[in-house]
């Protein structure tokens, strides 16, 4: 049994879900079908839940909210039309919008939750709707009916351990189960969303849960590649990958997969599969728990900008007891978690993702720095990148920094920042923003194309 979890731009339009449908019928082991909501069709679209986020900020204002659910609905209709449904699953689909527009408001961020969610499931309703229509066997399926309970985190929600018990009963649905992704219940039947991207998520928990022979993640790129293709021309095509080489990878840039994605697969070892719904031939990349690296010790390198330096010196740093949880506390106090800390002696580095800072924080954590912790100089930067690469392989590869730092010489771009974690799995460059592109490019070559460089 496999899952298939389609995202937002395979079910943005009719032509699209005949494409899913197409998918679906292929193959009679497609037995749990997870779809997010319509996304974009072509550059520039909105997308259903910005729609629907529209919708409930509306709400919550108490504004009229007749325009924005009019664009709800016209995308609801178009792709209902062009599937040739009767006006029953449109009827279902405003009936329910209108109800959860009734929904209490006392909590916006759950107000929200709900409508958002309703992408999702009225995607769902529609998809079995079409593939009942063309004769196969399919079902729609209620997150809370399942079981997929969440905790109570909204915007943010995790599923609790017995929703893989409970839905681990789907195994033995005979019909074809289209699930809607990106939201469970908690135990007391409020709804509450993933974080955005997380119909990836639902798709993953469902293949844990039933232990299925694949969990299929179709979107809209044949597979993962080497590098940003945005960025560095043809890199070459990723066919199989770890686990923690994806969850690496995904830390800075890869946008392939939401990164909660893997671990309910990775800890049941079920394979993901990224692929293409317009082109469903190319075999796409394959996620695994092991593989054999012994060819390339670099797998990709991602790049991703958005970062600040927390820079902070002080005399006498490494002899001073508590230091180092001193200073996280005050960041624990703003709320701050962090992402890596390059120490020297007399002077540390604490990297941050730049979307946690705002003006207000920033003084506070550079005052307190200073006062409590007395330190000599503090300050904050905010134009950095990371640069990581990522390796299985790389693990006891001797003169694979220098390799690095050698690429690093040619474009005479600074490193900032090296860190290797101790898996060696990774190595991360601190980099300004504006150095991204030209090192990455340098980078790609040095790796994946030695023949040019030397
Ligand atoms: N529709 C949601 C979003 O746009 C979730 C998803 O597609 O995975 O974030």
């Amino acid at each position: 049994m496999k899952v298939s979890k389609f995202g937002g731009t395979s079910v943005a339009s009719a032509q699209q879900i005949k494409k899913v449908a197409a998918i679906v019928k292929a193959e009679p082991s497609r037995k749990i079908v997870v779809v997010s909501a319509p996304g974009k069709r072509f550059d520039g679209d909105v997308k259903m839940t910005d729609l629907l986020i529209h919708l409930s900020a509306a709400a919550l204002r108490d504004e009229p909210t007749a325009t924005p659910l009019a664009n709800v609905m016209e995308r609801y209709a178009e792709i209902a039309d062009g599937l040739g449904l009767d006006e029953d699953i449109k009827k279902i689909i405003k009936t329910d919008l209108l109800n959860r527009l009734q929904a209490d408001k006392s909590s916006p961020p759950l107000f929200a939750d709900l409508i958002k969610a309703s992408g999702e499931d009225n995607s769902a309703k529609l998809i079995a709707a079409y593939l009942t229509s063309i004769g196969l066997a399919a079902e729609y399926v209620n997150p809370f009916d399942a079981g997929l309970f969440v905790n109570d985190l909204p915007e943010r929600a995790q599923a609790l351990p017995e929703a893989y018990d409970n839905l681990s009963d789907l195994r033995n649905k005979k019909t074809i189960t289209v699930f809607p992704g990106f939201f469970g219940y908690t135990k007391r039947g409020q709804l509450r969303t993933f974080e955005r991207g997380g119909s990836d998520i639902t798709g993953s928990i469902l293949a844990a849960a039933v232990q299925a022979e694949l969990y299929e993640n179709f979107t809209d790129v044949d597979c993962v590649f080497a590098a940003n293709p945005r960025v560095v021309e043809n890199p070459v095509e990723i066919e199989q990958m770890t686990y923690r080489e994806m969850r690496e990878l995904s830390y800075a840039g890869f946008a392939v997969l939401h990164d909660e994605a893997l671990m309910p697969v990775f800890k049941a070892s079920v394979p993901l599969c990224i692929r293409n719904t317009n082109n469903p031939s190319a075999p796409g990349t394959m996620i695994v728990a092991e593989r054999d690296h012994s060819l390339r010790p670099v797998t990709g390198i991602s790049a991703d900008s958005g970062f600040s330096t927390l820079y902070v010196s002080k005399y006498l740093m490494n002899r001073e007891v508590g230091f180092g949880r001193r200073l996280l506390q005050i960041l624990e106090d703003e709320d701050i978690s962090y992402e890596h800390i390059p120490s020297g002696i007399d002077n540390l580095s604490v990297i941050l993702r730049s979307h946690q800072l705002t003006v207000d924080k920033e003084q506070r954590i550079v005052e307190r720095v200073k006062s409590e912790l007395q330190a000599d100089d503090v300050h904050i930067r905010s134009d950095f990148s990371m640069i990581v690469l990522v390796g299985e392989g790389m693990n006891n590869q001797k003169g694979l920094t220098a390799r690095a730092a050698n690429a690093f010489a040619r474009t005479g771009v600074n490193i900032e920042m090296i860190n290797q974690g101790s898996s060696e799995v990774s190595l991360v460059f601190g980099i300004l923003k504006e150095d991204e592109q030209k090192i990455l490019n340098e980078l790609y070559k040095e790796f994946f194309e030695p023949a040019l460089v030397h």
